[in-house]
């Protein structure tokens, strides 16, 4: 039977949420602790367990059909490869940094300069692009020392809350790349496989769309309920349920996570009580 393989972080910021992801897609397997493989025991795929700087490589090389990745990272390895989904976690950005006490106006600060990276092909593309001739010092760890140490002036490092650079006395100055993780494949794969990952890719879109859901349930006075069904988004449109108590609606949607809170003031301005709001498991499309 043919089986898909995809390659997941060991361990690392990517690890468990990829896991997360899968299980909620609704495949089991076991991962004892420092299993390098397992096998899923109802959707037909593999798990390889390996770093993540790594899983572009095995999967242009066909050891692995899939991959979960940081973007950043299948950019930097440039292979040919498809991202087939924005996973919508890990997002993070690259940036370039100096130390806090510099006095830095714009790009131009980095002509002539040393910058240390762990990301030197995304560096130089975006110095490329600015016109800006600076040395790249390629360092695969703990780049935020670097100015410390005298081994650079400036750093371009991933960067989430900021706190990292911080600590180290380092202000963050240009926004070069953004990333989050990503699902891919080899652009070429075989008929047989590709609808193993279509249908993979099936539940992962119902798992990402009710995270950005929420099911809401509202009870509202009947001359109001027009003015609330303008107000609630829905699927297609609420679903408006008689309630016990004679003149009175339930009605029962769905919002999206963005619009959430501007949504709820104007349903409580327009009438609507007893709001409840409940997270979907899964949401078909
Ligand atoms: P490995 O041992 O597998 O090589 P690593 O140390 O290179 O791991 P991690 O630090 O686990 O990598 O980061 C993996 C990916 O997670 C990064 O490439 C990036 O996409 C994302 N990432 C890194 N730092 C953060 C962060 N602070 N917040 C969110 N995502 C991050
Ligand atoms: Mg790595």
């Amino acid at each position: 039977m043919t089986k898909l393989k995809i390659a997941v972080q060991k361990s690392g910021r990517l690890s468990e949420d990829s896991l997360k992801l899968i299980k909620e897609c609704g495949i089991k397997f076991n991962n004892g602790r420092g299993t390098l493989k397992a096998e899923a025991s109802n959707f037909p795929i593999e798990f390889l367990f390996l770093r993540d700087d790594d899983i572009p490589g095995y999967v242009e090389d066909g050891i692995a059909d899939l991959g979960i990745v940081g973007e950043n990272v299948l950019v930097e390895k440039s292979k040919g490869l498809d991202i087939n989904k924005r996973l919508g976690f890990s997002k993070c950005r690259l940036s370039l940094a100096v130390p806090k006490s510099e006095n830095y106006t714009d790009i131009n600060y980095f002509e002539g300069k040393n910058i240390a990276t762990s990301y030197p092909n995304l560096l130089q593309k975006y110095l490329d692009e600015k016109g800006i001739n600076a040395d790249i010092h390629e360092i695969s760890g703990s780049v935020e020392i670097a100015p410390g140490i005298g081994l650079a002036e400036g750093v371009c490092d991933i960067v989430s809350s900021g706190s990292t650079l911080f600590m180290n006395g380092l202000k963050e100055v240009e926004v070069i790349f953004k990333s989050e993780a990503v699902l891919i494949s080899s652009p070429d794969m075989p008929a047989d496989k590709k609808e193993i990952l279509n249908k993979l890719i099936f539940r992962i879109d119902s798992v990402l769309n009710s995270k950005n859901n929420k099911y809401i349930l509202l009870n509202a006075p009947n001359d109001k309920v027009e003015e609330i069904i303008e107000i609630l988004p829905g699927m297609r449109s609420p679903t408006v349920l008689p309630l016990a108590q004679e003149g009175w609606s339930s009605l029962h949607s769905v919002i999206n996570e963005d619009e959430f809170w501007d949504r709820i003031e104007k349903l409580k301005d327009a009438g609507a009580e007893g709001i409840l709001v409940v997270p979907i498991e899964k949401m078909i499309q």
